[in-house]
């Protein structure tokens, strides 16, 4: 395992398209345990009920074990709760349960409603030695995404290289743009990577081309292609770096956490 290089401060970022199925969840995790196997320190946050980054890192989850719903309505700190991750060396991961569901609707008469995650997280980094926050996003952009897109200082968007790829992110980027303007300015959709990428079709090739006109600056040189083994992963709860580190979907992803590591170096 090839070390990578330390980001000069922290990196949040949230894993996001409000399109289900377009690779979030997977991209969160093997870029989360690509990072681990660097020798960062990476702390993957499941903002999403259905648990499944919980469940394809090892994360205990099923008995109502607490963990981002307890730190987002009881504003416990996600120190109480973080869990160790088997799948890659430091890796921490705050587990989701079904009891998130409800918070989409619970937190909407709670004071301070869009800023609870980032005063965890915040709060988190600044305690410990961490240099990596991914937050993997349900797909919707109800108040569990918003208090993402307040949390992070990044947003990494997984398009899936399919028709219709491009639809819907002018509807995701009036929503960064609103929050950028009410309340995280500092928000930047800074990494694009595109999913599920399939060499025997002439459409694969054109949506990739079509995004990266789209997203010049920000897609990444890496693309993931649809691999067997990167959907078989998670029914072992593991991520495919452990699963099958050596097959195409598992080397992608390692490039892909590589990518990302020294592009922060490189101030790109
Ligand atoms: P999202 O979180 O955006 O809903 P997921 O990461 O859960 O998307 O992926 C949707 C489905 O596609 C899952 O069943 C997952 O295993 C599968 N999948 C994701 N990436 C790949 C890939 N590169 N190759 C094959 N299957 C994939
Ligand atoms: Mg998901």
């Amino acid at each position: 395992d090839k070390p990578l290089p330390r980001p000069p401060a922290p990196r949040i970022m949230a894993v996001v398209n409000q399109k289900g199925g377009v690779g979030k969840t997977t991209t969160a995790v093997n870029l989360a345990a690509g990072l681990g196997f660097g020798g960062l320190n990476v702390l993957l946050v499941d903002l999403d009920p259905q648990g499944n980054a919980s469940t394809a890192v090892g994360g205990e989850h099923r008995n109502a074990e607490p963990g981002t719903y307890e730190v987002l309505l009881d504003e416990d700190s996600i120190a109480d709760h973080v869990q160790l991750s088997p799948e890659a060396p430091n890796l921490h991961v705050l587990v989701a349960t079904m009891d998130l569901a409800g918070a989409e609707i619970e937190l909407v008469s709670v004071v301070s409603r869009e800023t609870r995650l980032k005063r965890a997280i915040d709060e988190y980094v600044s305690t410990h030695d961490i240099d990596y926050v991914l937050i993997d996003c349900p797909p919707s952009l109800g108040i569990l995404t918003v208090n993402a897109f307040v949390a992070a200082r990044e947003l990494l968007i997984p398009i899936q290289c399919e028709y219709y790829a491009l639809e819907g992110l002018s509807q995701l980027k009036r929503s960064i743009n609103l929050v950028q303007a009410s309340i995280n300015p500092e928000l930047e959709l800074s990494t694009v990577l595109l999913t599920m990428y399939d060499a025997r079709t002439r459409l694969a090739a054109d949506v990739v081309e079509q995004v990266r006109e789209f997203f010049p600056r920000q897609t990444m040189e890496t693309i993931i292609p649809r691999s067997v083994r990167v959907a078989e992963a998670p029914s072992y709860g593991q991520t495919v770096l452990t699963y099958q580190p050596a097959s195409a979907g598992g080397e992608a992803y390692l490039k892909a956490a590589e990518e990302l590591a020294l592009r922060a170096v490189e101030g790109d």
